[in-house]
């Protein structure tokens, strides 16, 4: 009997609980306003982790991945797709690198995985430089050149990564000197995302791209959360005026449809089957990439996320009880003194604003690159009242 009553439940599916979840079902969505089952409307500043970039429910977005369903949604990579060829042309456009190769997958990890993997490759080496503070996913290498030895599973460990203090122009050049001719790639974000909003500087940018010249390594720019427009430039990296080797992006790519890319500098050769996958650049995929880059084109949201951004970064560093406004365009970071770590809370519960978080007591604004200025008004004046408890 009582085993019985075990088995029963048992046999009731459960999720494998890995995410600590606020409780709130959001069941509706249109631009920057989500609502909750109990029709309690948010304003998202956390666009779903820098996912939502045009809008939630975007009309474009929405009729262009309807009209592809109702045509062919999915067919392999044994086919031409030739909505890869116009996402190609279209991202060579917008992001002003016409002349680089565009590879199709599904997440960020898998898009740093794949730009790492290729750049191994390319030079037969195998050791990766990456930095204090980076996030580069979960998957075998990604997570490896990630610094968090918490989420490295002891399957994952390796010596080939070797992680430096980030902006520190003298480590890297003595570690180009210990290893330089194995070094086979240097990973960076030119934002940390989750290592709470710390930009690369420029000369630092400058420094890795001299350094791959004179030893044949490969610099991989980290995209997948600063890319893809969200600073005001396609590639945040770009402001130091040197470009990478390999740019990897995702999440603002298809504003919430799982589509990655990396885009490839020319002098990579691909050969049959050196990458591949079974669901990256599906014909729904490429949909919801096109509408993106259709309206970002067509409403200058890259221009929008500078201007908005500005502003609010400006008014940010008015708060003087802020310790420090990080970040550029729609990617900020609010750093807070521990005293204030309920203000996230606050915002949520209270004022009904999403926000996101780095630890220890960052607040990460990841809005879409559509944000109004009101947005951005309603939100600084809720986040005086979220100040003060
Ligand atoms: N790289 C960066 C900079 C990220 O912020 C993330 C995700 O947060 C990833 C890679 C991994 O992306 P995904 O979760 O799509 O695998």
């Amino acid at each position: 009997m009582k085993a019985d009553h075990i088995r029963q439940n048992l046999l009731k599916m459960n999720l494998f609980d890995v995410y600590p979840l606020n409780d709130i079902e959001i069941v509706k969505a249109a631009g920057s306003t989500v609502w909750d089952a109990e029709g309690q409307e948010y304003l998202d500043l956390y666009g779903g982790h820098a996912v939502i970039s045009i809008g939630h429910t975007h009309p474009h977005y929405v009729k262009r991945l309807t009209d592809q369903l109702n045509k062919v949604g999915f067919y392999s990579n044994s086919v031409k797709i030739p909505l890869q060829v116009e996402l190609a042309e279209k991202l060579g456009k917008v992001s002003g690198k016409t002349d680089f190769q565009l590879f199709l997958c599904n997440s960020g990890a898998e898009a740093n995985e794949n730009a790492l993997k290729m750049a191994s490759f390319y030079n037969g080496r195998k050791k990766v430089i990456a930095f204090k503070g980076a996030f580069h996913g979960r998957t075998s290498l990604a997570v490896s050149a990630t610094d968090n030895p918490k989420i490295i599973a002891p399957v994952n460990e390796t010596d080939h990564i070797v992680f430096l203090p980030f902006n520190d122009e003298a480590a890297l050049k003595n570690a180009f000197e210990e290893f330089g001719q194995e070094i086979s790639s240097v990973i960076i974000e030119g934002i940390q995302g989750v290592g709470g909003i710390r930009e690369a500087s420029v000369p630092f940018l400058q420094l890795i791209r001299s350094l791959c010249d004179e030893y044949n390594a490969v610099y991989i720019a980290d995209s997948v959360q600063c890319g893809y427009g969200r600073t005001g430039h396609f590639y945040s990296h770009d402001y130091a005026g040197v470009e990478a080797d390999v740019y990897t992006m995702a999440k603002g790519m298809g504003n919430g449809f799982p589509v990655a890319g990396i885009s490839i500098a020319p002098k990579f050769k691909p050969w049959h089957y050196m990458l591949g996958t079974t669901f990256g650049g599906n014909h729904l995929a490429c949909a919801a990439a096109l509408a993106v880059l259709e309206i970002m084109e067509q409403d200058n949201l890259m221009a929008n996320a500078a201007e908005v951004g500005n502003y609010l970064i400006a008014e940010l560093k008015k708060f003087e009880v802020v310790k420090e406004v990080r970040g550029r365009g729609l990617m900020i970071g609010i750093e807070l003194p521990e005293e204030l770590n309920q203000v996230k809370k606050n915002l949520l519960f209270n004022q009904h604003i999403f926000t996101g978080e780095a630890k220890p007591n960052v607040i990460r604004l990841l809005p879409a690159l559509n944000l109004t200025k009101a947005h951005a008004d309603h939100f600084l004046e809720n986040f005086k009242i979220a100040l003060q408890g």
